[in-house]
């Protein structure tokens, strides 16, 4: 595939010397100019439009044959022929860029891939959270003390001082090393079969490094930067940006469906977002919270079902639990994730619906981050090693046990919550 050289569409921008790159960087100025959530403010747009003219000659860090055989592995997922196991960092962090933190997030993600295969008999097809999730969507844009947000190391440093939270466009550059760092070791424990991706969120950075598809059925762009890239929560609104940039890529996509979201909504999102009808192209992540799903969830599945379209449902069981416990961290409950996992499983063998998959925030290390599961974590606990830079991840020893119990969901078995 051919680089498209896309800048901003001013004099001294990239030149497009084909047709086709200059009909799809009309289409990529459009995407762009609707509103975008999410986005900082760069304090300096001099240096920010130097970073972007620099970002786009870096190189990219996935192959797009790679992001191929994942669009043909997801195809099986959609079809209830395979399961997808997504996870990782909720944040990565440059400091967390080493060796043995990515080793031991791979490979606690090959074990839980290990475990729900051998269980239940199905391939998994593995997603790291990972090689570029270095960017965060926050609720509030200050914190308590009043300064800006951390919204990611890509974007600022979260030390509470005016200076490390001032958003600094450099940070893409380095965010990009990072990721091309990551993804050398990715391919070196992981062989060929395990994929990255993260949220597509900063839109300076994502629409850098992009080729020219023409292969599919409708021109379009595949992103270097990641072989599946996910909308989130916030960031979702109909004609916002990060939809119309969405439906411009040929990866396949996640887009994550909270409470809120009703069967219609559901639907066009859908048919926005997979107008050809592809498997598996678009992943749609339930993230209800374990009191709500059994509700909320079927409507959204038949209709979805009813519209024909072969999408992957995928749960995500973390971000709709999360709380505050007594000693003022921000944790979820093993039991509440569990259940929630427990309740979209049910609602899928209630429908004849494929459970296609589940989105997980775990890490390798021995973190005490999450209450509850076999080591027992309590919150007088949750001091000792609580390291996120975002939000709580299960540790090696719950992601095991919660991929054994995921294994028996699969295989229809009943699980004990509590
Ligand atoms: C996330 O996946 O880290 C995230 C922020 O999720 P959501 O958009 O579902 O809140
Ligand atoms: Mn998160």
């Amino acid at each position: 595939m051919r680089r498209l050289l896309h800048g901003p569409a001013e004099p001294g921008g990239p030149i497009h010397r084909r047709a086709v790159d200059r009909a799809l960087g009309r289409r990529l100025d459009e995407a762009l100019a609707r509103p975008a959530a999410q986005q900082p403010s760069w304090p300096d747009p001099v240096r920010a439009a130097r970073v972007a003219g620099l970002l786009h000659e870096a190189e990219p860090i996935v192959a797009p044959e790679e992001t191929a055989r994942l669009a043909a592995q997801l195809a099986s997922v959609a079809r209830g022929e395979a399961f997808l196991l997504q996870g990782g960092d909720c944040a990565e962090t440059f400091a967390g860029n080493t060796e043995t933190h990515l080793r031991a997030n791979l490979l606690l993600l090959a074990e839980m891939a290990d475990v729900l295969a051998d269980t239940a008999g199905l391939p998994v097809v593995k997603i790291a959270r990972m090689a570029g999730q270095y960017a965060k969507p926050r609720s509030n844009t200050v914190d308590a003390l009043g300064l800006p947000v951390y919204r990611g190391d890509i974007v600022n440093a979260p030390d509470p001082t005016p200076a490390a939270r001032t958003p600094d466009p450099r940070r893409m550059l380095r965010a990009h090393g990072h990721a091309l760092e990551a993804m050398d070791l990715v391919r070196k424990f992981g062989a060929d079969d395990v994929h990255v991706s993260h949220e597509l969120l900063l839109l300076d950075y994502e629409r850098a490094v992009l080729w020219a598809d023409e292969g599919g059925p409708e021109l379009r762009v595949s992103s270097g930067l990641a072989h599946f890239l996910w909308i989130g929560e916030r960031t979702r609104q109909l004609d916002g940006a990060h939809l119309a940039f969405a439906e411009l890529l040929s990866n396949p996509i996640g887009l994550k469906l909270g409470p809120s979201v009703t069967p219609e909504l559901a639907v066009e999102y859908v048919e926005r977002l997979d107008p050809h009808r592809t498997p598996g192209r678009l992943t749609l992540v339930s993230r209800m919270g374990h009191d709500l799903v059994r509700d909320v969830l079927p409507p959204l599945v038949e209709k979805v079902a009813a519209s024909g379209h072969e999408v992957i449902w995928q749960c995500d069981p973390m971000h709709g639990n999360t709380r505050r416990s007594g000693n003022g961290y921000k944790t979820r409950h093993f039991d509440d994730v569990l259940d929630e996992l427990a309740g979209f499983f049910e609602v899928h063998r209630d429908l004849g619906t494929h459970p296609g998959g589940i989105h997980v925030e775990v890490t390798g290390e021995d973190v005490t981050e999450c209450l509850g599961g076999a080591p027992g974590v309590a919150e007088a606990d949750l001091p000792a090693r609580y390291r996120t830079a975002c939000d709580p991840r299960l540790n090696a020893g719950q992601s095991i046990q919660l991929a054994h119990l995921v294994a028996d969901l699969l295989c229809g078995k009943r699980v004990e919550v509590r």
